[in-house]
């Protein structure tokens, strides 16, 4: 047999190929790249199981570009949500309105006004840039934004209730996803938790009976994303503010999703709005920034002046404070809010939620044909009608009637489930991933959010499904 022998790295480095792959990934790292391919290829050539082609310096220098350009590609990548629930938390909720965009590419490239007052000359507050803005739209007194609900909500707690008893009803101990439990959060903003009532019914009484000197608030959680159906009691917001006041408690209500307008006038299911919590009486109200707001992830905390300047001078207030880059996002979305009857056509997420769903029918009708022939005679594609979800727990019984590309293996019962998953795998491999929902023997591609159809057709003949 006759031995081969690895080229060196330098003459692998002196390939043609080379002098553009050490313009584009810098010297350090073709070096590293070329010494961690060598050393893995060592042993085979020993057992002589590699060609003289396999290690060649054209076909190493080629693996070594391979390499490097998939370790440079970016982590943080774009899909294409077609699973149906638009504010889907795992792939980022709200898309954000070109008024953002803009406002967070000028916040990223140049020093801004973060915390100065341009007018004095004097040192400012972040929360002032937005104050006036959220007082405008939700008729609060007070503002103060942090960097996620979570955050409001533990900093509200901790901030009004520490070392005392916050009672909250039974049936509003909600967990949200993962590791936001109410009661947990209660514990670690050092609030004892007084839960009254039960899971289906909570009265009046329940909570005045449970007030005493501990009792520091009593909270209410807006249960977004469950249900409780059939024999059920709940206080109403305004009774359950004046019970407060009339010992002297202030109410929290976490809205969870807190959306600014009556979203009815879109045709959605009614959710609470900010203003009508405050005007019920609640005396703090929590909400997301990136849930039915659509605009970027943050929690806002609105209220009772005196309250909020207690809120703020919470040491943890600067843990959890937001950035600046969040703040100019935010103020361009709620900027949009003060021209309502435009906000479905500017605002990505209202635009999505309130597409119609005839509309996402004809998309699906025209994408079906050009589906059906690129999955090959294995597969039975139909547009057919769906339903949605908004998501981010917001009205989670609600669905959105809309419309998708229905992919049915047409193979025995068997295969079936593998065939799913391998084209579950397939569409996940494109350059833009795109992410479907599997339910019914079936792969759903929903299309209310695929507004972006040139990108989508530009990538499909690169689509490979195993058979
Ligand atoms: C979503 C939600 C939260 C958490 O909000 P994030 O912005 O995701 O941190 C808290 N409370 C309720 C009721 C929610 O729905």
């Amino acid at each position: 047999m006759m031995s081969l022998r690895l080229p060196s790295i330098d003459g692998v480095l002196r390939h043609p190929a080379c002098v553009s792959l050490l313009e584009r990934h810098g010297r350090d790292s073709l070096l590293a790249g070329l010494r961690q391919l060598l050393d893995e290829l060592r042993p085979s050539v020993l057992n002589g199981q590699l060609s003289a082609v396999e290690i060649s310096p054209e076909v190493l220098a080629g693996r070594v570009g391979e390499r490097l350009a998939q370790q440079q590609r970016s982590h943080v990548r774009r899909v294409f949500n077609l699973t149906g629930t638009v504010l889907h938390t795992n792939l980022g909720r709200a898309l954000l309105p070109d008024e953002a965009i803009e406002a967070v590419q000028m916040a990223a490239r140049y020093p801004l006004n973060l915390e100065f007052d341009l007018a004095s000359g004097k040192r400012g507050d972040r929360d002032d840039l937005i104050e006036g803005l959220i007082r405008e739209l939700t008729g609060a007194e007070a503002v103060t934004v942090v960097n996620n609900n979570a955050a409001a909500v533990l900093l509200t707690l901790n901030s009004l209730g520490a070392r005392k008893e916050g009672i909250i009803s039974r049936g509003e101990l909600i967990e949200i996803g993962g590791a936001f439990r109410i009661p947990d959060i209660m514990a670690r903003a050092g609030v004892r938790l007084h839960e009254v009532g039960t899971t289906n019914r909570t009265h009046a009484r329940d909570y005045e009976a449970a007030i005493s000197p501990r009792s520091g608030l009593i909270m209410r959680v807006h249960a977004s994303n469950y249900s409780i159906e059939g024999f059920t009691a709940r206080v109403p917001t305004a009774e359950l503010a004046e019970l407060a006041h009339r010992h002297g408690l202030p109410l929290l209500e976490d809205l969870g999703s807190g959306s600014l307008l009556d979203l009815t006038r879109w045709g959605l299911p009614a959710e609470p709005t900010v203003r009508q919590a405050l005007l019920d009486g609640a005396d703090i109200v929590t909400f997301s920034g990136d849930k039915l707001l659509g605009g970027p992830q943050a929690g806002l905390i609105v209220g009772r002046k005196e309250l909020i300047a207690k809120i703020k001078k919470n040491p943890l207030k600067r843990a959890l404070r937001v950035d600046k880059l969040t703040l100019a996002a935010l103020e361009a979305v709620l900027g949009l809010y003060r021209d309502p009857d435009r906000l479905a056509e500017r605002l990505p997420s209202l635009r999505l939620l309130t597409r119609p769903q005839a509309d996402i029918f004809a998309q699906a009708l025209r994408l079906q044909p050009l589906m059906t022939e690129l999955l090959g005679e294995r597969w039975q594609v139909s547009a057919v009608e769906a339903l949605g979800m908004i998501g981010s727990g917001s009205q989670p019984v609600a669905r959105l009637p809309s419309a998708a590309l229905c992919c049915r293996p047409q193979v025995s019962k068997r295969l079936r489930g593998r065939c799913l998953l391998n084209l579950e795998a397939a569409l996940r491999a494109l350059p833009i991933p795109v992410l479907g929902r599997i339910d019914d023997d079936a792969l759903w591609l929903d299309l209310r959010q695929l507004d972006d159809e040139p990108s989508w057709f530009a990538q499909l003949p690169q689509l490979q499904v195993e058979p």
